[in-house]
């Protein structure tokens, strides 16, 4: 798995990316490789590994995330057609980035496994 601090310095805007929403607990960015006309990640801006590191502490940042894919999918105007939210874990959920984060995409059909 790739080293997450990219995610970090993307947060701290000391690398450039296409923010497309900021506040105190979240980042949301375009996808550099996008698999979808619509593809953003969310982010916490503290630094959790992956959804195996979400505790009785922190779990109120997926709620957060969640509220923010979702208002961006209503900005970006892909609500109505439907869009897809994504977290990989680790090597068989294809987690490539050590970063928790949350692929909102849409635009197209996304495939589904189901
Ligand atoms: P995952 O496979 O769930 O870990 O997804 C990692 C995602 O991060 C991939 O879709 C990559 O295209 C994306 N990514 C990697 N580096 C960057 C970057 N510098 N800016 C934006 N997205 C990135």
């Amino acid at each position: 798995m790739k080293d997450g601090s990219v995610f970090k310095k993307i947060i701290n805007k000391e690398i450039p990316a296409s923010i497309v929403y900021q506040d105190k607990r979240v980042t949301a960015f375009e996808d550099i490789k996008p698999k979808a006309p619509i593809h953003i990640l969310i982010v916490p801006n503290i630094f959790i590994a992956s959804s195996n590191d979400i505790n009785k502490k922190n779990k109120n940042i997926l709620a957060h995330m969640f509220y923010i894919a979702i208002n961006i999918a209503k900005e970006k105007k892909i609500s109505e057609e439907g869009y897809k939210i994504i977290i990989n874990c680790n090597k068989n959920g294809g987690q490539e980035i050590n970063y928790l984060h949350m692929h909102l995409l849409g635009g197209k059909k996304i495939n589904s496994l189901f």
